[in-house]
């Protein structure tokens, strides 16, 4: 008798995500899991889709995310779905979801009016998440500068005895409840406070446990070998794997530096240590805008900010509350309107709209490219959702820009490899179980997409736009994108950490 699914993908070129070439197949979903890969000629669906000359890939990990709160407020998560992204980590650049208040207070700049019952603990966010059913799996950090937050206040001095107890507790808390590991930013405070040996404590706390510690380094600028020996050395002193985030070299000055960086990378792997790192494809990143003001990004002369030297006119206002006016202006003309230095434009800002958000233009193309191909990167958008404004465009566009612009129109490397950095490599590495690649039993996570179409359309002027060529998404077996548009059906849930 004729196998019966729920769907029926036929004729699609199945791209794995293991890194194997594509393949012909057919692929029958019953509930949430794939249950045939192959041949499927004679089985019956209650939704069949013919996907001749369409790729099918499994649904992209988004490795790095600020997802934390969007995921709770604004549930359906359509800016990552209709970007064929079916699992966020969230939690990133120290920036956890708990404890609750601080991860509050951190995120307000993100979602002012942000109005949500507390919750208790990195447990309590996950259970939130699953009771609010967003559209995407969410994954959690937890975060070194929120943990500090709550324990410290904003003191720049080391932690005492107890105090750095208390901080291990909150780890053990997140470690036990499922995060995928621990996430510091230590350009941003109170993250910048911590020296290296209370970090590395800290991390040590989640040994054995298959977590994984993620940085975004103390100085992506003139510091960052140092910073990339800095976190090995965390992630050796601990035991656990080391995740760089976002790795790039940021400074006119300091362009070319990534070669060093992964060369210290590869480095620690050869001792058998396991580090990699992730990115987003853009020469351009952004962060609030705080951060660049305490890192005397506007100073030329400047050698110590974890930012680098920046210049005004590459510094674009992102998202500024209250102030629409002054989005998609550089620091350089506000400063002239305002006739004052830029640093001072900017601290006034920040000040009239506190939790402003910033493009920054401040890396070479050449950086990225040679980060992209090296086979310990991921792909991660980093993208702060502030929905309203003029957001980075690699919070819609991330994964259509590596799989259209890098992979088939530059030739960065074959699909198959940009797949598998997205899927399969990021969910081994941060033990996401049953997911990143499709073989029969897996979690039914995936995507549809033309692989002669698939682009970025977002732009810096216009960045609210969903990319192109992404046709279906199905999460947990839920048919959340139908023909590029978002249905109403949300199939996300909290992932722990795989244990096994
Ligand atoms: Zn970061």
């Amino acid at each position: 008798m004729a196998r019966h699914f729920d769907v029926l993908i036929r004729g699609a070129q199945l791209f794995d995500g293991t890194g194997s070439p594509a393949r012909g197949a057919d692929l029958g979903i019953e509930g949430e899991r794939l249950a045939a890969v192959g041949s499927l000629d004679a089985a019956t669906a209650a939704l069949e889709l013919d996907a001749s000359g369409q790729a099918v890939a499994p649904g992209f990990i988004d490795v790095h995310t600020h997802d934390d709160f969007a995921a709770l407020v604004v549930p359906d998560m359509g800016f990552k779905l209709r970007g064929g992204v079916t699992t966020c980590v969230v939690g990133n650049c120290g920036f956890g979801p708990a404890p609750f208040a601080e991860a509050r207070a951190m995120a307000e700049a993100f979602t002012p009016g942000l109005s949500l019952a507390p919750y208790d603990g990195t447990r309590g966010y996950l259970e939130r998440v699953e009771e609010t059913e967003p559209g995407v799996n969410i994954a959690a950090l937890a975060g070194h500068g929120t943990i500090r937050l709550a324990v410290l206040g904003r003191e720049a001095r080391a932690p005492e005895g107890r105090e750095l107890e208390a901080m291990k507790a909150w780890v053990r808390e997140a470690g036990d409840a499922g995060a995928l590991g621990l996430s510091t930013g230590l350009i941003y405070e109170p993250g910048r406070y911590a020296e290296t040996d209370e970090i590395a404590e800290l991390a040590a706390e989640l040994r054995g446990s298959g977590a994984l510690y993620a940085t975004h380094m103390r100085d992506e600028g003139a510091g960052l070998l140092d910073s990339v020996r800095e976190a090995i050395a965390i992630g050796e002193s601990a035991d656990l794997p080391v995740q760089i985030s976002h790795l790039k070299a940021s400074g006119r000055e300091n362009w070319g530096r990534v070669v060093e960086a992964l060369a210290l990378v590869e480095a620690a792997q050869k001792r058998g240590q396991t580090v990699f790192v992730d990115q987003y494809p853009y020469t351009a990143g952004s962060t609030v805008l705080r951060a660049v003001i305490q890192n005397e990004a506007f100073d030329p002369a400047q050698t110590s900010g974890g930012i680098g030297a920046v210049r005004p006119d590459d510094v674009v206002v992102a998202s500024a509350v209250g102030h629409p006016e002054w989005e998609g202006q550089s620091i350089a003309a506000l400063a002239e309107g305002f006739r004052l230095p830029p640093q001072e434009a900017a601290e006034r800002i920040e000040r009239d709209a506190p939790g402003a958000t910033v493009v920054l233009h401040m890396m070479s193309e050449d950086d990225v490219e040679t980060v992209m191909r090296h086979p310990a990167t991921m792909i991660g958008s980093d993208g702060i959702p502030t929905l309203a404004g003029k957001p980075h465009p690699r919070l819609y566009n991330t994964f259509a820009r590596v799989l259209g612009h890098y992979a088939r129109d530059r030739g960065l490397f074959p699909l198959e490899t940009a797949i598998h950095r997205m899927t399969g490599f990021a969910a081994q590495t941060f033990g996401l179980g049953d997911r990143g690649t499709l073989a029969e039993g897996a979690f039914a996570d995936l995507v549809v997409f033309d692989p002669q179409r698939v682009i970025d359309r977002g732009t810096f002027e216009h960045p609210n736009r969903y990319p192109d060529g992404i046709e279906h998404v199905f999460v947990n077996g839920r048919h959340a994108v139908r023909h590029g548009a978002l249905t109403e059906a949300r199939g996300g849930r909290a992932l722990r950490r795989a244990t096994s």
